[in-house]
């Protein structure tokens, strides 16, 4: 007998909010390795917000995730066997496992990583979302010391980095998250200068008073009545980093009030897919790492346990239960 391998499959595609129902956990032979070929042991299993768009038939930007395949999902492991000599058994390695234990790889679209720091940091701060933050804040939203930068879904994996990059630039870093603990780990914890909570029934004057001289760069995660709040405070040539719409992944309605701010600011706003820029990742990776082993960039995870915890944690993500990068411990 081969080696067992356990792997989550989409089963349907959501009608609604995601469901443990839309997934199936599937066990199956890991089929021989080819010339070329290697196969990773998954320590851990990265969830984001990206997965509930591949789950839906709607056009995207990414092709939608096919009925009956393993789940997309960026991961860490080791490589326990190997017909690659660039990729020897016991190296580190980060690549586009999916959800489940054991993957086999071309040695293509993976990258080695350094035992440095623990593993985990590799599918967060210094991994795709540290270089989504570093790329959205510095290369759209170019921001110059003294000036103010808001950033929504603040506590998590991407939001975390931007706030914690612009105060390193010198700028006024102001967060929006959902709760008041995620507020206070957001100020104290990660060094803003102020967190703003949107589920709070005075949200619109703590925004105000958190933004005294208005907003400079804006790096918007979540779309909806929380973009438009952003929206009607921007200053003239304020920048938008439009990075996500989290508010709407799950078909809601999301539309804007104050466009015209867009209008009458001379606002700049460009969307950006950040696997679009790799060109940049390794002198992202590189400023985020330094930072992070410096201890001026601090990371928070939510770390569910097994493989078989990831539905789970995946709509605890979309309910926004998660603080900071949420992963799923999957061995090591
Ligand atoms: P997070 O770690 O921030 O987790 C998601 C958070 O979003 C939740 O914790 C929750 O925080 C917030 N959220 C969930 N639902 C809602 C809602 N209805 N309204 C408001 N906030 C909500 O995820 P990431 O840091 O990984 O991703 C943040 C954003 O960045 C996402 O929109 C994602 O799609 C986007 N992204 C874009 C990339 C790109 O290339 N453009 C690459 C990577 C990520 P809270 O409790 O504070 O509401």
């Amino acid at each position: 007998m081969g080696i067992r391998n356990r792997q989550w499959l989409l089963a349907s595609r959501p009608r609604g909010p995601v469901e443990e129902s839309n997934f199936r956990l599937v066990e199956t032979e890991v089929p021989a390795l080819r010339d070329g070929e290697l196969l990773v042991r998954v320590h851990y299993l990265s969830l984001d917000p990206y997965m509930r768009g591949r789950m839906d038939d709607a056009k995207s930007y990414a092709a939608s995730q096919a009925l009956g395949e393993v789940m997309i999902g960026g991961t860490v492991g080791e490589v326990v066997e190997s017909r690659n000599p660039r990729w020897p058994v016991s190296e580190l390695v980060v690549g586009t496992g999916g959800w489940q234990e054991l993957h086999v790889s071309d040695g293509k679209g993976i990258m080695k990583v350094a035992r440095g720091l623990p593993e985990s940091v590799y599918l967060g701060a210094v991994g795709m979302p540290g270089v989504t933050a570093w790329y959205g804040l510095l290369q759209i939203g170019k921001p110059k010391a003294g000036e103010t930068v808001v950033v929504s879904a603040a506590s998590g994996a991407v939001g975390s980095v931007v706030g914690q990059l612009a105060k390193l630039r010198g700028c006024r870093a102001v967060g929006i998250a959902g709760g008041p603990a995620k507020c206070a780990h957001v100020v104290n914890d990660l060094g803003f200068d102020a967190c703003v909570d949107y589920k709070a029934e005075a949200f619109r004057e703590g925004f105000k008073a958190a933004v005294p001289d208005g907003i400079d760069v804006l790096f918007e995660n979540v779309g909806g009545a929380v973009f438009d709040a952003s929206l009607a405070r921007m200053n003239a040539f304020g920048r938008i980093a439009l990075c996500g719409l989290i508010a709407g992944y799950g078909g809601q309605d999301i539309s804007l009030r104050n466009v015209r701010s867009i209008l009458v600011n001379r606002l700049l706003v460009q969307g950006f897919i950040v696997s679009e820029h790799m060109e940049l990742w390794p002198e992202a990776l590189k400023e985020l790492g330094a930072h992070v082993a410096a201890g001026k960039i601090k990371y928070r995870e939510t770390v569910a346990q097994g493989l078989e915890s990831a539905p789970r944690a995946f709509i605890g993500l979309l309910r926004g239960e998660n603080l900071g990068k949420q992963l799923v411990k999957v061995a090591g």
